[in-house]
């Protein structure tokens, strides 16, 4: 397994592969790096195709020695051709990849997996999160899997759906009064003198590793192909950063040929800092404070913020954002186009994808894919009031009269 080390983003200083996430040196982030060097790349499409049916099939693009014994199985997710959606919004080749059909329904069950099967790896008994509201619904899953102890931080005011759904699985559910970003500051105090594994702090290199697997699965699903481009929601942006990174990873060793596809990242109006910076030509954003029906996107200080920018920028693409009326008619047009029911950052995503389409920044014939990252069952507020149901007697003739344009001829 070609694991080299932990190094800086910025200065390059290299690691140990342990719990850390600052450079000494200058404070940057710290990311997993890879020696490719002597991977075949016919014998490794080889072992990834005989190998399982979930994201371990990437094994030997996972920073860790072993898969864990016990871990509850993610990705694999389905990757389907849109038709319906495409033609909607004036395109032929639109692709979604549902990251919904996860075992906790979003796609942080990928970044988990890589995260606790690493600190597993490290020897720790107890992991954590920081979270907008998957992320907890991972975390206490994975570890109710591999029989972790687990505490969860989420900010007070999350979806009802998303805390029931999370303390569930037997996790201390800490509930904080204050938002996103008031709960990983708080993390990361917390992280400083307790032997936990923070997954989106300490061991936040890994963490972030687990979003590589979506674009082997997005460019296996297309053949072992690149698509021209991928409409990603950016929180964080570590999502969005790291799909450009699996893609460059897979052509660095010889999986892939072609350009890294254009990258379309997708904000929610009322959290849009990285949105904002794109808009003004900054390389840095400004922290704002969310508020937006999407939250599991309200990161108003978003650490990969930059590094977001750059890929825009460099790949040809842009990072937009929609309102709350955008993303909810998002969320039906997804639904009503592909049967696909999205909670509210696949709003942010479908809606950014109609915004560009709509805008011409897309050529019809392009290879397009949607990262539809969560279920809407989570989020069933935001679709309340945007249909009518219809309630009759249970005649024919109550029926007639409620529906007359589907009375019997
Ligand atoms: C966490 C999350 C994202 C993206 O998060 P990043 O911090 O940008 O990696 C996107 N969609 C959903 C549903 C999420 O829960
Ligand atoms: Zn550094």
């Amino acid at each position: 397994m070609p694991v080299q080390a932990l190094a800086c983003k910025e200065c390059g200083s290299e690691y140990e592969l342990g719990a850390r996430y600052v450079c000494e040196q200058c404070f940057g982030p710290l990311e997993v790096r890879y020696e490719y060097g002597s991977l075949d790349a016919e014998s490794a499409k080889r072992r990834i195709q005989a190998g399982p049916h979930n994201l371990w099939r990437y094994s030997d693009f996972l920073p860790f020695e072993q898969t864990p014994k016990y871990a509850l199985p993610a990705g694999c997710t389905p990757l389907v051709r849109a038709p319906r959606l495409a033609e909607a919004i004036g395109l032929r080749d639109v692709w979604v990849k549902n990251d919904a059909a996860n075992p906790t329904h979003s796609f942080k069950d990928r970044v988990v997996s890589v995260a606790l099967a690493k600190a597993q790896e490290l020897g720790y008994q107890t992991v954590a999160c920081a979270s907008t509201g998957n992320l907890a619904n991972a975390v206490a899953a994975h570890a109710a899997a591999a029989g972790l102890e687990s505490y969860v931080f989420i900010p007070a005011d999350l979806e009802e759906q998303k805390i029931l759904a999370t303390g569930v699985y037997g996790t201390k559910l800490v509930t904080v009064r204050g938002n996103y970003d008031d709960v990983n500051r708080l993390c990361t105090e917390l992280s400083a003198d307790r032997d936990w594994a923070f997954v989106n702090v300490n061991v936040r290199p890994y963490y972030a590793e687990g979003s590589k697997t979506l674009a082997y699965e997005i460019a296996e699903g297309l053949g072992f192909e690149l698509p021209d481009r991928v409409v990603a929601p950016v929180a964080s942006g570590s999502l969005f950063t790291k799909i450009a990174r699996g893609f460059d990873g897979w052509r660095e060793v010889g999986l892939l040929a072609g350009e890294t596809p254009t990258m379309n990242g997708a904000q929610a109006e009322g959290c849009s800092p990285v949105a904002q910076a794109f808009d003004a030509g900054w390389d840095i954003c400004k922290p704002v404070k969310p508020d937006t029906i999407a939250k599991s996107l309200a990161i108003g200080n978003p650490a990969d913020g930059p590094y977001a920018l750059e890929l825009a920028r460099r790949s040809g693409g842009t990072i937009d954002a929609v309102n709350d009326d955008e993303i909810r008619a998002g969320i039906r047009l997804l639904a009503e186009t592909t049967g696909i029911f999205t909670e509210t950052a696949g709003g942010v995503t479908t809606a950014t994808l109609a915004t560009l389409a709509a805008r011409g920044d897309i050529d019809p014939d392009e290879r397009v894919v949607a990262v539809i990252t969560g279920e809407g069952l989570k989020t069933l507020d935001a679709v309340r009031g945007t249909f009518e149901a219809h309630e009759i007697d249970a005649s024919v003739e109550s029926f007639d009269t409620a529906l007359p344009a589907a009375a019997a001829v």
